[in-house]
């Protein structure tokens, strides 16, 4: 499996997945992942010859629906989506456990039901890969929005428990942003300096800072790091309680990092 990123908007990026062998006669099959605006994508699908084979969505935001119309006029292609949440043009409403398999050009993933940022958020896990739109991000997890933060930790969780060298393909570039908070949160996590050394490198040099691999999350986003005493220590702090349970601690920090932006 292939992946590429497609920028959109400000910071979105709108995930290409394909398969990596490809006979050149024929056009290669794609499927898109959050697709919130169709020109790019269209501007894409036309320079490299590409035959879009099915939409993938992770929540009902616009910033990553608002192009599944204008797609679907150019090819009428399924579109999968979360069970739990109403999104026009999705024909194939999905749920925690649930598989897909496009056999013919052997892409098969599975779903996660990560609900926080919103109420039935999903992700796309498969190849090594995770498909994740707003609820991980590089050094920092989305907003809750429409769940609870003992839901968004629970979700999270179940992205901690994946292998480490799963690749974490999230929506949005905000890797800089979020390092600067875990910093703040961390002060003394000599793996969150360096990681913003790298990433400021990528990007002066317009590269993208994902995707990252969930090893790297686990050394340097506080989102995944509730249980680590430095940063159960300095959320007390901001909270000014003593706290015990890891779920607090991520409801602390949160919190403290929404408290910022
Ligand atoms: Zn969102
Ligand atoms: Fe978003």
């Amino acid at each position: 499996m292939n992946v590429t990123p497609i920028a959109a908007f400000d910071d979105n990026y709108i995930w290409i997945i394909h398969n990596g062998r490809h006979n050149s006669s024929d056009p290669q099959d794609i499927i898109v992942v959050d697709p919130g605006d169709a020109e790019p994508v269209i501007r894409a699908i036309e320079a490299n010859g590409w035959q879009l084979r099915a939409i993938l969505l992770t929540h009902h935001h616009y910033d990553h629906t608002g192009g599944v119309e204008e797609l679907l006029q150019l090819s009428d292609v399924p579109v999968y989506g979360p069970a739990h949440e109403k999104i026009k043009g999705v024909t194939h409403p999905l749920n925690e456990g649930e598989r897909l398999d496009f056999d013919d050009i052997d892409i098969h993933l599975q779903v996660l039901d990560t609900p926080g940022h919103t109420r039935g958020h999903i992700c796309y896990y498969g190849h090594d890969s995770l498909f994740c739109g707003d609820t991980l991000f590089a050094g920092g997890c989305g907003r809750i929005f429409e769940g609870t933060p003992s839901q968004m930790y629970a979700s999270l969780e179940k992205i901690r428990a994946l292998p480490k060298e799963t690749q974490i393909y999230c929506a949005h570039e905000y890797t800089l942003q979020n390092l600067g908070f875990a910093h703040i949160a961390e002060p003394d996590n000599r793996e969150i300096i360096e990681r913003t050394e790298r990433v400021t490198i990528l990007r002066k040099e317009g590269k993208p800072s994902v995707p990252s691999t969930l090893e790297e999350e686990l050394l340097t986003n506080p989102f995944l790091r509730s249980h680590q005493p430095e940063l159960i220590q300095n959320a007390g702090t901001f909270s000014a309680q003593p706290l015990t349970q890891p779920a607090e601690v991520f409801a602390v920090v949160r919190a403290w990092k929404d408290s910022l932006d």
